[in-house]
């Protein structure tokens, strides 16, 4: 029978797991999250890339836990504003600024601005506790919009138009969105290469050596 691996998601978003969770289930994996074990300090996002900061958040929560661990990072980059926000998506604005508030000051950024071109960008990287990992992307490119549509989904969706369906992403239903979403694409590739990522993990997972205490 096959052996069931434990893998812990870097996160303690409950609907970031229950997704993966899902997306994985019928695999022989046990899904954790950070929430499951005791308290670990945080990791600094400060890489420059989208995968510095996916690989830097899955290798120390697997060097810390002993188990497999992915992490994803993700953001909107904008052609008019040099890629930005990009890794910096989450602190537009501020610390303190809420979605809406990073919304309203990408408006007005590119208030009057002809080049409305944007993408969201997601890197999912799986890391075993020797440092080694596995690296997948997802890009959704689309335009920001000119005023706020919708209220589904977080973040910038309400002024991220998507041109083939003709809406932003915050009018779409989720099932809809992750079809063609950055981190949808990137979890697709994750799922259909899932059962050579097992066979990495049980090649390259460090085997500790029992030894014998003395009495
Ligand atoms: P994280 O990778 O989950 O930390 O996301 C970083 C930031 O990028 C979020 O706080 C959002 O502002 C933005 N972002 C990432 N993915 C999405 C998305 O699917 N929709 C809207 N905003 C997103």
């Amino acid at each position: 029978m096959e052996e069931t691996k434990t893998l812990v998601i870097a996160t303690r978003n409950p609907g970031k797991t229950s997704e993966i969770r899902e997306i994985l289930k019928g695999y022989p994996v046990d899904i954790r999250n950070l929430d499951d074990f005791g308290p670990i300090p945080e990791v600094a996002e400060d890489g420059d890339t989208f995968e510095e900061n996916a690989y830097k958040k899955a290798a120390f929560a697997a060097r810390v836990l002993g188990f497999p661990a992915l992490a994803d990072d993700s953001g909107l980059c904008v052609a008019a504003l040099n890629g930005q926000p990009g890794v910096h998506s989450a602190r537009f604005a501020g610390p303190k600024a809420d979605d809406a508030q990073r919304c309203r000051l990408l408006l007005e950024k590119l208030k009057n601005a002809a080049d409305r071109r944007a993408a969201f960008e997601c890197v999912i990287s799986i890391a075993i506790p020797t440092g080694q990992a596995l690296i997948y992307e997802g890009r959704c490119e689309g335009l920001i919009a000119e005023k706020h549509a919708g209220i589904s989904g977080f973040g910038y969706d309400p002024v991220f138009f998507y041109p083939p369906a003709g809406k932003t992403f915050a009018q779409m239903p989720p099932e809809e969105k992750n079809r063609v979403s950055h981190r949808g694409i990137a979890l697709a590739e994750l799922c259909r290469e899932f059962d050579k990522v097992l066979k990495w993990i049980s090649l390259q997972m460090p085997v500790f050596p029992k030894f014998p205490c003395k009495r």
